[in-house]
């Protein structure tokens, strides 16, 4: 088989405990294959202790059969490629929030310089045979940087974000330059139908591109191909982290508390494309219009702190913060307050038991590539006495998880009557629900993810390198 080599912004170290799923899946691979796993190592060195850019400090470690190779960044390169065009212009387009994009011309220098610094690096460890592949929108033009450089290996790309319509996409500066370097891949992985329709549309209009049989793809003298994997979660080891003592302990805890009551959850990280305030005003329609629900539904809502640095976090943080407040001001009793936030992360292992405990989830971001929440509260609960799952429509998992109550989450006062239905919804139907929702995690769960879109890279005919734009 094949050497893996995978390539990402952040790089985890498999075996720890607090790798979440994709870490492990991939932890997995590589360990039946062996191979290198390449990325930033999260450290940001300054002028005078690194030096500049092309001399960045590679550190290596091996684990088992997989090489974890990082480099740091300086302080300059970090702050254009990972923070401004990565963070401040890529995540909120690809999450259709054009008006929080923050362009500046430096970044996008930045980001080239960062993927060509990470191609040169890389590009020596490589042998003939290796698989390469890459994550996510901070890496987009490493493909036609490795192809630059005369790499041959067969290299796939996986975009865990979002992707936008072009019209939208082409707000970017500097779109046809990455739709481009997309181009240099052998094969484009998206979360969902809409994503891969999108980059079909893309391509098409702007490049002319011909569609061959199956997934492929003629476009600028080579062969691409590009299709939908859904990633899942890992369903054997969330199921692990059910039993294990630590979810138990909290799920008794939560059933003690919140006996007569019932009891709603979310569990985010606080950016903006998860819809927080909006959720907020779902809930505060809800106690406004269902007085039922008075005294007894309770929301936990879980903000693990997230890229406090960039504005429009804070921002979102202050709206949330005073929403609780009045929520809590306006309903709340001496013996019961309808929100309780919390603003950090709750530890991994504590998840499931919270998740059980709950009767609604509320998963509703107002764009989510996948949102990975939502299948870890599906695989958490009991199936004799199941929660019910609220799910956003623009959620890329609303395409799979057709048997929640899917919600627009612009529309409070619609969510809110969906939250009202999870909380009246009949054992029967809930238990219907759930089998269906668990069947789908199951069968796609992260190595379902990981295994086709290697097989499918595996067997990409080995391409023409030449990266004609270059
Ligand atoms: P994103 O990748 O945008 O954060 P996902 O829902 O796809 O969103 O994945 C989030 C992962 O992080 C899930 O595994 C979830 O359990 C975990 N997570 C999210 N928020 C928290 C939190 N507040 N505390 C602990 N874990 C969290």
């Amino acid at each position: 088989m094949a050497r893996l080599v995978v390539v990402s912004n952040r790089v985890a170290d498999p075996r720890k405990a607090s790798a979440g799923g994709l870490a492990v899946a991939l932890a997995e691979f590589l360990n039946s294959t062996g191979g290198i796993w390449f990325g930033w190592s999260g450290k940001v060195v300054e002028p005078a202790e690194g030096g500049r850019a092309g001399e960045a400090q590679m550190h290596s470690q091996q684990a088992g059969p997989v090489k974890l190779v990082t480099l740091d960044l300086s302080r300059e390169d970090h702050d254009a490629y990972y923070l401004g065009y990565s963070n401040g212009v890529l995540w909120p387009v690809c999450h259709y929030r054009l008006d929080l994009a923050d362009f500046e011309a430096s970044d996008i220098q930045g980001y080239r310089r960062v993927n060509q610094l990470f191609a040169r690096q890389l590009a020596p460890l490589l042998q003939p045979d290796d698989i390469v592949w890459v994550h996510d929108y901070h890496l987009i033009p490493l493909g036609s940087e490795l192809r630059a450089l005369g790499c041959q290996q067969r290299i796939g790309f996986f975009l865990h974000v979002p992707l936008p319509p072009p019209p939208m996409f082409a707000a970017i500066p500097g779109h046809d330059w990455l739709m481009k370097g997309l181009c240099s891949y052998d094969l484009v992985g998206l979360q969902s139908q809409a994503d891969h329709a999108h980059f079909c549309q893309y391509i098409q209009g702007e490049f002319h591109a011909q569609s061959l049989e199956g997934a492929q793809w003629r476009v600028f003298n080579r062969t691409l191909c590009a299709g939908a994997y859904p990633i899942g979660i890992d369903v054997e080891e969330f199921n692990a982290l059910a039993e294990a003592p630590e979810a138990r302990d909290m799920y008794e805890r939560m059933k003690r508390e919140y006996s007569r009551r019932k009891l709603l959850v979310g569990v985010d990280r606080l950016d903006y494309s998860k819809g927080l305030p909006h959720r907020l005003k779902a809930f505060r329609a809800l106690l406004q219009n269902y007085p039922d629900t008075h005294r007894s539904a309770t929301l936990i809502q879980i903000a693990s702190p997230s890229r406090e640095d960039v504005g429009a976090y804070t921002d979102i943080l202050h709206e949330l913060e005073s929403l609780c407040g009045s929520i809590n001001g306006n309903y709340g009793e001496l013996d019961w307050m309808p929100v309780r936030y919390i603003h950090r992360t709750v530890a991994r292992a504590r998840l499931p038991g919270l998740y059980r405990a709950s009767q609604v989830a509320l998963v509703t971001p107002l764009r989510d590539g996948m949102n990975l929440v939502a299948k870890e509260f599906v695989v958490a609960q009991d199936p004799e006495d199941p929660g019910v799952l609220v799910l956003s429509r623009f959620a890329g998992a609303a395409e799979q998880l057709k048997e929640a109550l899917l919600v627009n989450p612009y529309d409070s006062e619609g969510t809110a009557e969906a939250i009202h239905l999870a909380l009246q919804m009949p054992l029967e139907e809930r238990r219907e629900r759930h089998r269906a929702l668990l069947a789908v995690c199951k069968r796609w769960d992260v190595h379902w993810w990981c295994d086709t879109f290697l097989e499918d890279l595996g067997t990409t005919h080995a391409q023409e390198s030449g990266t004609p734009w270059l």
